[in-house]
């Protein structure tokens, strides 16, 4: 059995061909409802909050990368964005819940869980989840939702996936894994333990920095329906324009994460060599401590680079206003490489808390060009 390989279902997963036309891309369904035969007689779409075909063709697709066929327990659920898709976790939820987050939780998330949440009698603790023992000191006997992002953003640290499923299992709790910086490309959490996987498409998924959504993938039948109850009951749906643009990205997947992992390796190993730079964040980096863990749960150590200058805030600052080919962004996981500062920016809200990151920390989104081109333009903005 050859056709269940990732790459060939990034391309055929959900995607027969149109059955009117024959149309080997499927089509971008614009529409909001379905002409019925008689009141409940119809062809499976009633109206498209609920369903719509371009929408399905992506679940369906996303589903089978995370491991979740057609005919298995569970599925996917798509979401406006990947904001829109932690919200609903957070509707799994009850007032008296409690959330593990880790100590450099994308900031978005720290946000909706200590601002959002937390208005609705959901406690957290943000720990470092990268040992056993710091998984078990941040749960509670309230610990609903175990949420761990590996690698983390922007300081790449490695959670072992398995170890922290075994800590969810054992307090009753689901482990949610944030699976946006490695794709499933690079790492598959459901086959490690995990209860949901997350993703923002808006990065590595789409690909292209045009389009913003979200997914929650699951293998758990009864999860899954209650995702696709709460998708219907709360609506952050995609439109079907943005739900084509996803699963148009993810065929090419593969071979883009293959590239951005080269670059990122190449990237990573020219600021360790360098006097300017002081430190360097990258999992593929055997001196890094999440490297063995890394290695063992993912196929490949991602596009994601962080370093500090040895010059502090004002180099960071004049590092990221003189690069030419890394635009000056936020943002993550498009063919184009991006630069920021998080403290500055991605990061902003997490300031004068536990979970604040260097202020001279430099984070590369390496993006899929030529790497000697990328290179140079470190080089010169470095000074
Ligand atoms: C961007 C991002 C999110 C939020 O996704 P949006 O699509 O921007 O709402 C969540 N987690 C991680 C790791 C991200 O990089």
């Amino acid at each position: 059995m050859t056709e269940d390989q990732f790459e060939t279902l990034a391309i055929h997963a959900g995607q027969e061909p149109d059955p009117t036309t024959g149309a080997v891309v499927v089509p971008i369904y614009a529409t909001s409802t379905y002409a019925q035969q008689s009141p409940g007689v119809h062809k499976g779409y009633e109206y498209s909050r609920t369903d719509n075909p371009t929408r399905t063709a992506l679940q369906v697709q996303l589903a089978a990368l995370e491991g979740v066929g057609e005919t298995d327990d569970g599925g996917c659920v798509a979401t406006a964005s990947g904001m829109a898709a932690t919200a609903m976790i957070g509707y799994l939820l009850k007032p008296g819940d409690h959330i593990v987050l880790p100590d450099d939780a994308y900031g978005g998330t720290f946000r909706i869980v200590s601002e959002v949440f937390a208005d609705h009698g959901i406690s957290w603790t943000a720990g470092d989840l990268t040992t056993v023992g710091g998984i078990q000191a941040a749960t509670t006997d309230r610990t609903k939702v175990i949420w761990v992002e590996t690698p983390t953003n922007p300081l790449l640290r490695i959670v072992d996936i398995a170890v922290a499923a075994e800590v969810a299992k054992a307090c009753g709790a689901w482990l949610v894994v944030d699976n946006t910086f490695a794709s499933p490309y690079l790492q598959q959490p459901l086959a490690l333990g995990a209860d949901m996987v997350l993703h923002s498409s808006t990065k590595y998924l789409g690909g292209h920095s045009d389009t913003v959504g979200g997914a929650i993938i699951t293998n758990d039948q009864d999860l899954h329906e209650r995702l696709r109850y709460l998708q219907n009951a709360t609506g952050p749906v995609p439109g079907p324009f943005d739900s084509y643009l996803v699963l148009r990205g993810v065929k090419t997947l593969a071979l883009r994460m293959d590239r951005h992992c080269h670059n990122a390796a190449a990237i990573a190993q020219f600021l360790v060599d360098d006097a300017r730079v002081a430190d360097v964040w990258y999992p593929g980096l055997p001196t890094n401590p999440g490297y063995s863990v890394a290695r063992n749960q993912m196929t490949g150590f991602g596009g994601i680079v962080s370093f500090t200058p040895s010059g502090g805030d004002d180099a960071a600052r004049s590092i990221v206003e003189r690069t030419r080919l890394f635009f000056l962004a936020e943002s993550l996981g498009g063919v184009e490489s991006l630069i920021e500062i998080p403290a500055l920016m991605t990061h902003l809200s997490v300031e004068g808390t536990d979970l604040e990151v260097p202020s001279n920390l430099v984070r590369l989104s390496v993006g899929v060009e030529h790497v000697d081109d990328l290179i140079s333009d470190l080089d010169r903005a470095l000074g």
